[in-house]
């Protein structure tokens, strides 16, 4: 008689990375009193992160057979429990309304169906978008572990620092992929000609890419900090380079033929798609 072996069942995890963290009450991530917390839409759900969407963390996507992993659902877009009232309707004001207008002049633009020059300019108010851009992925942090990132970010936020003296500098791009990506605390290190290692915020939704990063210079893409005006709700010009359409979900994270991401223990990422 021979023994009737089983075939290994396959069992999947909880993604270890993002497992959210539960509790209503907690310091705001923004203005740091303990609060009654709300959650805030990452990034704003007038950009289209609204319905539901399944995430995987960064690391995950990029190093385990996903096949093996639960994802975490967000059910009415993704979002974080991490803002007291007060900050949540702040942000929600005219920062987000700036981040929209763009959103929408950009989008129009994308989906056009003329011929347009290669190179668009787009009115648009560069300090409050980047304002807005800076509390958002503060807030997008449930495990609350802290960064030097966060603390700039607030003094921007309640204007103890002035936006032109920030450390960080913003590119962006068009991005045509489905996916949702955001991430926090990554290290792009270039190893030629020389070591250099870089910190990126990254905040990716159809049709726009951002990242904050100390480098001066990011792959001859528009530096939004150049078009700071001297008032919030001045205008600039912002320049858009309309064909050059990028659709790798993890860009610029991922690895290259000189380039290496390292994330370190206060790292968080997510990759989502709608479901
Ligand atoms: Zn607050």
């Amino acid at each position: 008689m021979s023994a009737i072996i089983k075939p290994p069942r396959t069992i999947r995890s909880p993604d270890p990375y993002i497992t959210p963290v539960h509790g209503t009450y907690g310091p705001c991530a923004l203005c740091r009193h303990y609060s009654k917390l709300t959650q805030n839409h990452v990034p704003p759900e007038s950009t289209g992160n609204t319905d539901r969407w399944l995430a995987q963390s960064y690391l995950t996507t990029v190093t385990a057979n996903s096949d093996l992993i639960f994802g975490r659902r967000f059910n009415g877009g993704i979002r974080f429990r991490t803002l007291c009232a007060e900050c949540n309707n702040k942000l929600g004001g005219r920062e987000d309304k700036a981040l929209l207008a763009f959103y929408e002049q950009v989008t129009k633009l994308v989906e056009s169906p003329f011929q347009l020059p290669p190179l668009m300019r787009i009115a648009a108010k560069p300090n409050l978008i980047i304002r807005g851009l800076l509390a958002h992925i503060v807030s997008a942090n449930d495990t609350g572990v802290p960064s030097m990132f966060d603390e700039e970010a607030r003094s921007i936020f309640f204007g103890k620092k002035a936006l032109r003296l920030s450390s960080w500098n913003v590119f962006y791009w068009i991005y045509m992929a489905k996916e949702l990506f955001l991430a926090r605390s990554l290290f792009l290190a270039t190893w030629f000609p020389t070591l250099v290692m870089h910190e990126m915020q990254i905040l990716k939704i159809y049709p726009l890419a951002f990242v904050f990063t100390d480098a001066p210079h990011f792959y001859g893409l528009p530096n939004m900090m150049q078009f700071i005006r001297p008032r919030d709700e001045e205008e600039a010009e912002l320049p858009l380079f309309l064909y050059r359409r990028e659709n790798n979900p993890v860009f610029p994270a991922y690895a290259a033929s000189d380039k290496v991401v390292f994330a370190g223990g206060n790292a968080f990422g997510l990759v989502a798609r709608q479901d």
